[in-house]
């Protein structure tokens, strides 16, 4: 299958239609129809000629919209995506009073890291997305009215075990022919790759960095995220230091607090502990409770009382609030409940 036409490169299209025998400067209009005006069908490419457009619209094409919800204070929007070979994936729009339009956009269909609090983890791995079907999530809620100020990589699936379409759907979304986007408003969130991090950490951009830590010991952590059996805590805090290093960015720890489980002031002491000295800044999520997962949020009482615990030992940490329960916002939730409200397909035979 050939490649979206949204995760080409100006040169890639150039190419492409010189090969077709077309002048090579209908490369960056089809760019710029993509990337800065946010068209996606050839079709309405109303400067190409016919033939042109013809030809472009039997590349593949973009994913089709399932569902588009927006929650009752009209901040937070949510879309479920049906991609070419039928894969569903989730983008959430998240504006905020002070013109911030933030898009949280999914790398992978699915996820095989199998973290025990994250409905996208229990339901698998299912492919890679390439850098086309990313960029799409963002240029789907880009318009002249509301323009996308920054994008993270925090939906479905882990970025960095999908590295090379992750980079190249960055270097798209910052290319000067396009959106343009400042490297520093692209935030990659990661389970801690790592490899990926060290490697990510060289390639010198000014992306942010987010490490999900949810646990200051081993053993905690590795009942809640598989993956620090293979990279524990403090491989994956030397990786991100090196990324400190390399970058000159403070990367920012990720703790979804659920209640019983690490939440409690000896935890948040350890926590300080780990962290005391480092470049860097605790975002406190508190679980987003689905009936799937035997997991719950601690009061609000109990989060606070941790954040503060954390602030007292001189750490900066942050309460992000939760938004959008009520359109599922929480990764892979609402592509979950999709599934469940549709008539299950009986086979023939
Ligand atoms: N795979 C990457 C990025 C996607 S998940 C990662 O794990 O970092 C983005 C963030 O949402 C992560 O910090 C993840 O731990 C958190 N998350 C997953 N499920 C959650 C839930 N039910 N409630 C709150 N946060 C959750
Ligand atoms: Fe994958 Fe991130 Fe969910 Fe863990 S939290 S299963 S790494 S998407």
């Amino acid at each position: 299958m050939s490649p979206a036409l949204a995760g080409l490169f100006p040169g890639e299209l150039e190419n492409l239609v010189t090969g077709w025998g077309q002048p090579a400067y209908r490369g960056r209009q089809i760019f710029e129809w993509i990337h800065r005006r946010g068209v996606l069908d050839p079709r309405q490419m109303t400067n190409l000629p016919t033939d042109l457009r013809q030809r472009l619209a039997l590349a593949r094409g973009e994913g089709e919209e399932v569902r588009r919800l927006t929650s009752s204070d009209g901040l937070t929007t949510k879309l479920l995506l049906r991609l070419h070979d039928g894969e569903e994936i989730e983008a959430v729009a998240m504006q905020s009073s002070s013109g911030r339009n933030t898009i949280c956009v999914s790398s992978q269909a699915g996820c095989a890291m199998g973290c025990v609090f994250c409905v996208t983890g229990q339901f698998g791995f299912a492919r890679n997305l390439d850098a086309g079907e990313i960029v799409e999530q963002v240029l789907r809620f880009s318009s002249g009215a509301r323009p996308v100020t920054n994008v993270v990589f925090m939906g479905m699936g882990e970025p960095l075990a999908n590295y090379d379409e992750t980079l190249r759907a960055m270097r798209l979304l910052t290319h000067p022919f396009g959106l343009h986007l400042g490297a520093r408003r692209i935030t990659v969130s990661t389970s801690g790759v790592v490899p990926a991090m060290r490697r990510l950490a060289e390639e010198r951009l000014q992306v942010g960095l987010a490490i999900s830590l949810h646990a200051p010991d081993d053993a905690l952590r590795s009942e809640l995220m598989p993956i620090n059996r293979r990279w524990p805590i403090r491989e994956v805090l030397a990786a991100a230091d090196y990324y400190v290093e390399c970058t000159g960015r403070r990367v920012s720890y990720e703790y979804t607090l659920m209640s019983g489980v690490n939440d409690t002031d000896a935890l948040a002491d350890d926590l300080a502990r780990l962290l005391h000295g480092r470049l860097c800044h605790v975002n406190l999520i508190p679980l987003n409770p689905t009936e799937d997962i035997n997991l719950v949020a601690p009061s609000a009482h109990r989060a606070v009382a941790f954040e503060r615990r954390l602030r007292d030992a001189g750490i900066a940490a942050t309460m992000r609030v939760n938004r959008g329960r009520d359109i599922l916002a929480a990764c892979g939730q609402l592509r979950l409940a999709e599934k469940r409200s549709r008539p299950i397909a009986v086979a023939a035979g």
